[in-house]
């Protein structure tokens, strides 16, 4: 008879072991700030290999250090691509801590749970919700965003919708043309479909139109529709608007609609005093989906979704089969349990980390290195007004500058997304690109809390310098 296990026969070396793929992990982060922004992954990374069927722990640790320069770019200050949060070195412990523990988060009665309830109770009084509310831990704004609006899709339909569907095409959403894919995507995990979710215009500010808002619930009703959602956005994708969220919440109070907030970033700029004044109607959301991974810098993924009718959200998705009764002493007690929140029944220690996150940071800090970053866009913003290469797309509203490289009788549209290209294959600097009415634009997003305005100084040359090149390559004439 063999008792083999996991687990290893010298713990004297495994300890020298992981100490040594500790150091290797905090000399990843320690020279964060150097180098490329991204370097693409050599053929060796990307070439599948044979599951292996022996196991071998020196391959398993030489394979993960030749992996850790091909990150993405975003713990690098010249990263602005999409919206990435930049990650903390102090967040390897709180890593390193819950993989010791191993909890499960679907519930019972141990201490994991209690750093998770200590997040949303922070979570309430961070957006101004009542301690009755709930809130739950998720991956990101995504899967925050199917949570809440599930909620609402059920509490409409008396939580019919739980078990039967609902007449195709019967219940409606408003949101705006600026909103994030993610909110159609969960319309359609739902069962009622990415048609049902209207795409209100904005105003010149990228902010949802309340009148065209209007317009379009009362035409839905008259067509025998039944509107039962707004989903407002605090900070939208492309060039960081925040719609009226107070405004929102009239509407949706007169006309007894839910009403979401998608905060992926934005909403967690309340902790930024320059900020916050903008947030406020965010206290009057029924929900609000918003990441940790991005502007609050806690490693990949931590997002969450706070919803004021505990009852609503519970009712939702509390299934507790015979297997998982609670009970009232014991390691089944602690009711009721994170999973009647959620979709998912086992659930890791993202808690942790949230929770390190603020109390070795605080939110003073978390939120000044906010209006750093909205200040930093600022700054390019005037770079960019005082160049005459470069034209500004949109008004800079938060943290996002998109700009410009403008020669005369040039296609624009591809000179200024192969600046992009070549500023990252050059490992210079990470920005994004999207559409500002219908042009294709140098998106610069800055949740990052490395970045300085000597970063925005070496982005700003490359990028003229980048378009002279490519202009002066004669491939963009439109004539
Ligand atoms: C990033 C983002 C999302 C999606 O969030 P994930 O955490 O990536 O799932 C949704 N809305 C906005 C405004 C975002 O910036």
């Amino acid at each position: 008879m063999s008792n083999n296990s996991l687990d290893p026969d010298d713990w004297t070396a495994f300890r020298a072991r992981a100490h040594e793929m500790l150091d290797r992990a905090i000399d990843q982060m320690s020279s964060a700030r150097e180098g490329r922004v991204w370097t693409e992954p050599p053929s060796a990374l990307k070439s599948a290999v044979p599951l292996p069927t022996v196991g071998n722990q020196t391959a398993a640790d030489e394979q993960m250090t030749a992996l850790l320069p091909y990150g993405v770019g975003n713990t690098h200050p010249r990263f602005f691509g999409w919206v990435h949060g930049s990650g903390t070195p102090s967040n390897i412990i709180p890593e390193m801590i819950s993989a010791a523990m191993n909890p499960n988060l679907g519930g019972r009665d141990h201490g994991a749970i209690y750093i998770e309830k200590q997040v949303v109770s922070w979570c309430k009084d961070m957006f101004g919700f009542p301690d009755s509310a709930s809130g739950l831990v998720v991956s990101g704004t995504s899967m925050a965003t199917i949570v809440a609006l599930k909620a609402a899709r059920d509490r409409v339909s008396n939580f019919a919708a739980r078990k039967a569907s609902l007449p195709q095409g019967q219940l409606v959403g408003y949101t705006s043309t600026q909103t994030h894919s993610c909110v159609a995507r969960a319309f359609d995990i739902l069962g009622l479909g990415s048609d049902a979710l209207r795409k209100i215009p904005t105003n010149d500010a990228f902010e949802i139109d309340l009148e065209a808002l209007q317009h379009a619930i009362d035409a839905d009703r008259k067509d025998g529709k039944q509107p039962f959602a707004i989903i407002g956005t605090a900070g939208a994708v492309n060039v960081g608007a925040i719609d009226n969220i107070d405004a929102l919440a009239d509407i949706a109070q007169r006309e007894d609609l839910w009403l979401h907030v998608d905060g992926a970033f934005g909403a967690t700029a309340i902790l930024s005093d320059k900020i916050k004044p903008r947030l406020t109607g965010l206290s009057r959301a029924d929900s609000i989906a918003f990441d940790f991974h991005k502007w609050l810098h806690v490693n990949y993924d931590a997002g969450f979704v706070l919803i004021r009718d505990e009852e609503t959200h519970r009712r939702a998705f509390s299934e507790r089969p015979d297997y998982l009764r609670g009970m009232e002493r014991g390691v089944a007690a602690g009711n009721p349990w994170p999973t009647e929140y959620g979709p998912e029944l086992s659930r890791g220690f993202r808690a942790l980390k949230i929770w390190a996150q603020f109390v070795e940071h605080g939110t003073d800090k978390l939120g000044a290195l906010i209006t750093q970053n909205c200040e930093q866009a600022a700054y390019l913003g005037e770079l960019v007004v005082a160049n005459d290469q470069l034209s500004l797309a949109a008004p800079v509203a938060l943290n996002i500058c998109c700009f410009r490289y403008v020669a005369p009788g040039i296609n624009l549209n591809h000179l200024n997304q192969d600046i992009v290209i070549q500023l990252q294959l050059d490992g210079i600097a990470v920005p994004s690109t999207t559409l500002i009415n219908g042009e294709t634009v140098i998106r610069v997003n800055i949740t990052n809390h490395r970045t300085t305005y000597a970063d925005l100084d070496i982005l700003h040359d490359a990028v003229c310098k980048i378009g002279a090149q490519l202009v002066e390559g004669g491939a963009y004439a439109t004539t």
